[in-house]
């Protein structure tokens, strides 16, 4: 069985078809997933999912990009973080790309941010979603700075859609961290990605879709959905030379060792 490290299900183009996801994904043996929170306003939504279902888990975060919205102070996070089936603090990170005219130095707010988030999540012994895009050099040094890499520093977690480069993946490694592979992973100009996904260490991989994003092939384009993460796997299992179920099984266990948890079986029969 596979699970979905990363995705939006409170977003309205899966949040309102809901139970034909939960069903999708039970028919394509995903058997949990994790719903990502982007704005302190989608907390509650991302939150209540997480509630009303054994098979789906929360996290609390206000995104890079997110502007003009609630800004998360590192005790709101930590309060928030309490609640029921809440497994991580993210996604957070850095993203330069963009940077609508300002430059890097106007983006203080987003490197304040991203503190508070790492703050949180060493304060709760929560891991880290992290989102980092046109800006790993700084994503890494804030991290550094904020003691990742450290004995005992309490802070882990994954970079999330990971599209960077050996170098990235090495460092993140370095500082204990995991890597999650996308669909992008299966695009036909991803070969750099793939020769990142025979390099990691298996029992540092996860598996996610970023849905609705980034659908993998073959769905390319359309709107994405946990239960397409098995093509994820796909990818990995034909890179690395192993059989997709022994990539099932190991970014289940990764992600039960990471966030803490248990995943429930899939029952037999139909969608639970
Ligand atoms: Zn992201
Ligand atoms: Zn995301």
């Amino acid at each position: 069985m596979f699970v979905d490290s990363h995705c939006h299900l409170s977003f309205p183009e899966l949040h309102g078809r809901l139970p034909q996801i939960l069903a999708e994904m039970h028919e394509a043996r995903v058997a949990a997933a994790l719903c990502i929170c982007t704005t302190l306003e989608e907390f509650p939504t991302v939150q209540a999912l997480a509630a009303a279902h054994p098979n789906l888990w929360a996290s609390v975060g206000v995104h890079p990009d997110t502007e003009g919205l609630a800004e998360p102070s590192e005790d709101e996070l930590c309060r928030l973080a309490a609640q029921p089936k809440v497994i991580a603090i993210g996604e957070t990170g850095l993203d330069y790309f963009r940077l609508n005219g300002r430059s890097i130095a106007d983006m203080q707010w987003q490197r304040d941010r991203f503190r508070a988030h790492i703050r949180a999540a060493r304060r709760t012994g929560l891991p880290l979603v992290i989102h980092t895009r046109s800006a790993s050099d700084d994503t890494l040094a804030v991290l550094k700075e904020e003691g990742a890499g450290t004995e005992g520093s309490g802070i882990g977690g994954v970079f999330h859609c990971f599209t960077e480069t050996m170098d990235v993946a090495r460092a993140a490694l370095d500082l204990g961290f995991h890597i999650s592979f996308s669909g992008i992973v299966s695009f036909r100009n991803a070969a750099d990605l793939r020769e990142v996904a025979r390099f990691v260490p298996l029992d540092r991989c996860l598996i996610e879709t970023d849905s609705p994003y980034l659908a993998p092939v073959p769905y390319r384009g359309k709107t994405n959905s946990p239960a397409y993460v098995p093509h994820v796997a796909t990818v990995l299992a034909a890179e690395r030379g192993v059989g997709v179920d022994e990539i099932a099984q190991a970014t289940t266990r990764n992600f039960e060792r990471l966030f803490q948890v248990t995943v429930p079986a899939l029952a037999a029969g139909g969608a639970p």
